[in-house]
């Protein structure tokens, strides 16, 4: 058996235990994983108070509640009990259980880990509340929570047979060194010796997600010895860095057998920044069966019957007639409208170009470029053909940065009232990313290269025919053909300029999108239909859980 480790896991709308793309990546993994009938059991955190309830002003300042929800009413408590040792307290830990259910009916059961029973200390009940919240010192138990708790609530539910543990980043690392823990007891020893790090790193596979230093986790010794006590399982493998912090990525790369980046690129960038690690990637995908709107699922099925179960009946996405295509993507749009104005009150046109842009509002991801210039985005709507943009997404509660970007979309959308048409949707989740990816026409995204590990929401508009206009990174670099999924915004660099990155981009507007769109409609159908063939055939977690299979699981 396989047990996936993931600090988040996004499985459905009701249960917002995610905050974005590592999250939705894992509940996708999960569903492909059930698709494939791959013996698999997923661990995570309970996050009963969710990631947080976005709520936005006039001026787009946003404040957060907490987003609590019913665990006792999607899920089955199961018997399973097991007990970490917390700042020499012991916590006690239950896990729920939700079982995701493949195409074909195999199950992988979920497991949700709680700590709220009567038997914990009152603070100690509250870990397993808050997706990524609180400081450091609740971060590192929720990661002894996830890590530990974990591999001893799998042994409890009587899972002895596990032959790879995945963790899903460094938030899960503790659990190899749980696994070196167990060895030492079952030895009587209390020293490690090379032979049980090498057994360990036999079970273990890590993917990492994170282009930049500054994203891993490290928690200081003294904080470590505090929290977890003093292990000579962590004095001796390798758990600390030359700075003597506990380095989540390197713990896990330590002892993992494979590990991955999330695109070829993100591959690269990983190798340079972890020399003296062997780093592979498999690409990152995105659960069909989830993305695919209504209108566009129901031609899937009339023209490629199986397409579920089998992504790669997709390619047969170029023999779909053009107005078929459009029937379908027009229904999508309606979708998308509606909701706009049931949220808004804004009434966005059905045959302006629209531009989708979502995404954590976070500084490197630039969701600012496109406003760089608001003269110019005028006179191309102005002389070319309207331009609508719809705007989503959360920033981080303490990423003031963020939170300004969002306050600056909602002045520049103010602005530009009448010219060219922007709305901002709050509370961007599962549902909104599903509807938006759907229903524009173009998905935009502009962030600082190299810091796009993979990005998933432009897969999922390729599998519902919407082309992306991208800068080139992370996953897009694999994706893009020019002019015939899509359209790249400059070249391969990786220096940053936001004015000539802002110029490269209203250029290719101007030069290619909204001349294929308004005036040679085929044309910009043939692209819809090339961006489901070539991309929504491959940029799916069907394909990628294959390769994880291969490489990670039974390599
Ligand atoms: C798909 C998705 C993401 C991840 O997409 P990126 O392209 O990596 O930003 C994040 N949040 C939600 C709600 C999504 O649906």
């Amino acid at each position: 058996m396989i047990a996936y480790f993931s600090m988040e896991i996004g499985i459905e709308q009701r249960i917002h235990t995610y905050c974005g793309g590592l999250g939705m990546l894992a509940g996708d993994s999960i569903r492909s994983a059930a698709d494939l009938g791959l013996a698999m059991t997923a661990v995570t955190l309970a996050s009963r108070r969710g990631y947080f309830r976005q709520m936005l002003d006039k001026s787009g300042r946003q404040t957060e509640a907490p987003a609590p929800w019913p665990i006792e009413e999607l899920t089955e408590e199961t018997p399973a009990r097991a007990v970490v040792r917390i700042e020499e307290r012991d916590v006690h830990i239950r896990a729920w259980r939700r079982d995701v259910v493949g195409v074909g009916g195999a199950v992988v059961p979920l497991l949700f880990l709680d700590t709220d029973l009567p038997d914990n200390h009152p603070d100690d009940r509250r870990l397993t509340d808050q997706l990524y919240g609180g400081d450091d010192a609740y971060r590192l138990k929720q990661e002894a929570i996830l890590g530990i708790g974990g591999v001893r609530i799998l042994r409890a539910l009587g899972h002895h047979d596990i032959h790879r543990f995945h963790m899903n980043e460094g938030h899960s690392s503790l659990l190899a060194a749980e696994l070196l823990l167990e060895r030492m007891r079952a030895e009587g020893k209390d020293e490690i010796d090379t032979r049980t790090i090498a057994e360990v790193r036999t079970h273990c596979v890590f993917t990492t997600h994170t282009p930049v230093p500054a994203g891993h986790d490290r928690f200081p010794r003294n904080m470590v010895r505090k929290i977890l006590g003093r292990h000579e399982a962590f004095e001796q493998s390798g758990l600390f860095d030359h700075e003597n912090k506990l380095n989540m990525t390197y713990a896990g790369f330590n002892l993992s057998r494979y590990i991955n980046g999330v695109a070829k690129k993100h591959g690269e960038i990983s190798r340079r920044m972890f020399s003296g690690f062997t780093i592979d990637s498999i690409t990152n995908g995105v659960h069909l069966g989830t993305w695919v709107s209504k209108p566009f699922a129901e031609l899937f099925d009339r023209y490629m019957s199986g397409w579920r179960a089998d992504n790669l009946s997709l390619r047969c996405g170029l023999s779909i007639p053009h107005a078929e295509v459009w029937e379908a993507h027009t229904s999508a749009k309606g979708t998308l409208l509606e909701r706009i104005e049931a949220d808004t009150g804004v009434k966005l046109s059905a045959d302006a170009l629209t531009l989708g842009y979502a995404r954590r509002m976070t500084a490197y991801k630039r969701p600012l470029l496109i406003f760089n210039d608001l003269k110019r985005l005028r006179r191309i709507a102005e002389q070319i053909g309207p331009i609508q943009i719809v705007f989503a997404g959360k920033a981080h509660p303490r990423d003031d940065d963020g939170k300004a970007m969002i306050e600056k979309i909602h002045s520049a959308i103010a602005e530009l009232r009448g010219e060219v048409d922007c709305v901002y949707l709050p509370e961007y989740d599962m549902e909104l990313g599903a509807l938006m990816t759907a229903g524009v026409d173009v998905w935009l995204n502009t962030p600082e290269p190299p810091l796009e590990a993979s990005g998933t929401s432009g897969m999922k508009a390729a599998a519902n025919g919407v082309p992306s206009l991208s800068v080139l990174d992370g996953w897009w670099v694999e994706g893009c053909i020019e002019g015939v999924t899509g359209w790249a915004i400059g070249g391969h660099n990786n220096d940053i300029d936001h004015d000539r990155d802002a110029t490269l981009l209203y250029e290719k507007l101007e030069e290619a999108v909204l001349p294929a769109f308004y005036n040679d409609r085929h044309a910009f159908i043939d692209i819809m239909r090339h961006a489901i063939a070539l991309n929504g055939s491959f940029f799916n977690t069907e394909r990628m859980m294959r390769q994880y299979v291969v490489k990670a699981y039974f390599g």
